[in-house]
């Protein structure tokens, strides 16, 4: 199975998914959308109330700017996968529970594993936290970390900064250096420039994770 096929496959079976109570409530299921060959992955929280009504992704207010932040960037949509850590809407937009991120997290490995992205940009406080449990997204966002051989990239949600506009200006910041660490994923990949090598002790035990390890030149 190629890794348009894995996708495929994962959406089916989203859709029909009733592993966790989520599937109670939900519309429409949200497995995500973008290229199978998608060199940036965006991960999100969960479907709202316009994605649970259209089984896409970021097509309500968040959306709109989510489009903007992607073009600002000099990208276009359909050129990046987007998903989110719960493929169903939480009831009134509630935060993910602990066993509902757990039972949809298989999906999300699946979709990682089948797109290979250049670079996770992490969405919010629940997607971070897959990579860096511990961190503050106040301090985290913008800062991209070598994370198990991934690139990672923390970013406020886009809903943050609709309901807080005062990030606004952090937001679009950190969106105008995505294609910056693109490029430097590539190079970390073609063996120019080296991945960082593993942190320094103090740091491990900031970050209880030896290959999170934040790269200098930004
Ligand atoms: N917010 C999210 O986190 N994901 C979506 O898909 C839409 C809004
Ligand atoms: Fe299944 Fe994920 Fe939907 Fe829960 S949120 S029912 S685990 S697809």
């Amino acid at each position: 199975m190629g890794p348009a096929d894995v996708l495929q496959a994962v959406a089916r079976e989203v859709n029909n998914c009733t592993c966790c109570q989520l599937y109670h409530s939900r519309k429409h299921a949200v497995p995500g959308e973008g290229p199978a060959n998608a060199e940036i992955l965006l991960i999100g929280e969960g479907p709202g109330f316009h994605e649970n009504e259209q089984g896409l992704p970021f097509v309500g207010a968040a959306g709109k700017l989510l489009d903007d932040l992607l073009k600002m960037a000099g990208l276009k949509r359909e050129n990046v996968f987007i998903t989110n850590v719960v493929k169903c809407r939480p009831p009134g937009n509630r935060d993910p529970l602990p066993d509902e991120l757990a039972a949809c997290s298989v999906y999300l490995e699946r979709q990682i594993e089948a797109i290979n992205p250049l670079v996770i940009v992490t969405l919010g406080r629940y997607s971070m936290a897959r990579y860096i449990p511990d961190a503050k997204i106040s301090v985290a966002h913008g800062k991209p970390r070598w994370v198990n051989g991934r690139l990672i990239v923390p970013m406020y949600h886009p809903a943050a900064a609709l309901h807080q506009m005062s990030l606004m200006k952090d937001v679009e910041k950190d969106f105008s250096h995505l294609m910056e660490w693109v490029q430097q994923a590539k190079q970390a990949q073609a063996g120019k420039h080296p991945k960082p090598a593993a942190a320094a002790p103090e740091a491990e035990e900031a970050h209880g994770d030896e290959a999170a390890t934040q790269l200098s030149l930004f």
